[in-house]
């Protein structure tokens, strides 16, 4: 790290310290600002108000609210809960999940911080300028990423809660279909505000920014297990698992299978609901122990068998303007980035492959090619001919 700082050129440190400037303004009002927030008692809802009367409350529609309290959606919205044989109990919970998915909408402010210090440390300081291929090892130090996990992993996830975050940005969507949320829109512009960024910079949004995918990648980062983590797992199955599990979420959600509509599995699985410290359901509880425990020796595990966003952003990623290039007229073919790469992208890159597996732009591969071949770059820069 030190000699990698000592590389830099002038240039390269006036940027720096304008990315930092800015990062801690941006964190630092997002700090400001959340601590006027203010909570909404669980206790202002009584038995003897109807949906209707509840559910603006929670930017829901009717039919949302009847789904949290495990009625049909077409259950009617004007009567009093106590007369739809609601329990307290129910209520009580369906409030407390309600609120926990309500977004805090400074967090868009951090995801976006984090994508824009990531794209700028790729691109333009992780390589200092005028260095030499033989001081390759000192490009792209671990520090400033791993950093960027943590502040990830602390803001957009302990201090600002589940929501919102990519995986739900693309289940609201389709939870729109079938009218859970008054605003579709809102919905959509959310999701698109995630997809852009999984396009300006490789799925940055994942590598950098979601605090999920910081956690798993800063355990996987520990520096054991070495031996088993070289095994990759092959795409073909991981992919074809994740976008299963999607499908099986639409069908089920549409009422296609089960026949009842509204049914989302990945409120099952949902490990974000980690960050505000809600682990009382035994599936979400197992889903986080299995995958931060399989984070130790499997890439992302969550990323790769599960998220809906995983899955359609590595479909997004293939249009991304930022990302890893391969000179094809300086590849010897070595193989030095294939090694380094935990998943199967950086071969998938290196062959040619028109859609290769997911790249979390996680900079593994940008230090280890000895002719030089390898860079994170923008898709219109010339010269790089992959
Ligand atoms: S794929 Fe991983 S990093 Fe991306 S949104 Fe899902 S959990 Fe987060
Ligand atoms: S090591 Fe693999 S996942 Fe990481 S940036 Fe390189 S190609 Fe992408």
């Amino acid at each position: 790290m030190r000699k990698w700082f000592s590389l830099l050129s002038v240039r390269q440190r006036l940027w720096l310290i304008l990315s930092v400037l800015i990062i801690t303004f941006i964190f630092s009002i997002v700090v400001v600002m959340n601590s006027s927030k203010k909570e909404m008692a669980s206790e202002t809802f009584s038995m003897d108000m109807s949906i209707q009367e509840i559910a603006p409350k929670f930017g829901v529609t009717g039919k949302a609210l009847a789904r949290e309290l495990n009625l049909d959606l077409d259950a009617p919205k004007t009567k009093p809960l106590r007369e739809l044989g609601i329990k307290k109990g129910t209520l009580k919970h369906a409030v407390e999940h309600l609120l926990s998915h309500k977004d805090s909408t400074l967090k868009y402010y951090i995801f976006a911080a984090l994508v824009f210090w990531g794209i700028i440390f790729l691109v333009k300081l992780g390589r200092p300028e005028k260095s030499d291929v033989k001081n390759r090892r000192d490009w792209y130090p671990r520090t400033p990423y791993i950093l960027s996990l943590f502040l990830s992993v602390i803001m957009a996830g302990f201090f600002l809660g589940k929501s919102p975050n990519p995986m739900e940005g693309l289940v609201k969507v389709f939870k729109s279909m079938i009218g859970l949320y008054p605003d579709p829109m809102a919905k959509v512009v959310a999701f698109g505000f995630f997809i852009i960024l999984a396009v300006i910079g490789n799925k940055m949004i994942c590598g950098w920014a979601c605090p999920f995918g910081a956690l798993q990648e800063l355990i996987y980062s520990l520096p054991i297990l070495r031996r088993i983590k070289q095994k990759k797992l092959p795409f073909i199955l991981t992919n074809t698992i994740r976008a299963g599990l999607f499908l099986t979420m639409v069908l089920f959600l549409f009422g296609i299978i089960g026949g009842r509509k509204g049914f989302v599995i990945y409120h099952y699985i949902n490990p974000f609901n980690l960050f505000n410290l809600d682990l009382e359901s035994v599936s979400i509880l197992l889903t986080v122990i299995i995958v931060l425990g399989g984070s130790f020796i499997i890439y992302r595990p969550f990323c790769q068998f599960i998220c809906p966003f995983g899955l359609v952003s590595w479909v997004a990623e293939q249009f991304s303007i930022f990302r890893i290039r391969i000179d094809k007229d300086k590849c010897t073919q070595c193989g030095a980035c294939i090694k380094a790469c935990p998943l199967e992208a950086a071969k998938g890159i290196v062959e040619g492959k028109k859609m290769p597996a997911d790249c979390f732009s996680c900079a593994r591969c940008l230090n280890v090619c000895p002719v030089d071949a390898i860079k994170y770059s923008s898709k219109f820069e010339k010269g790089i001919t992959k």
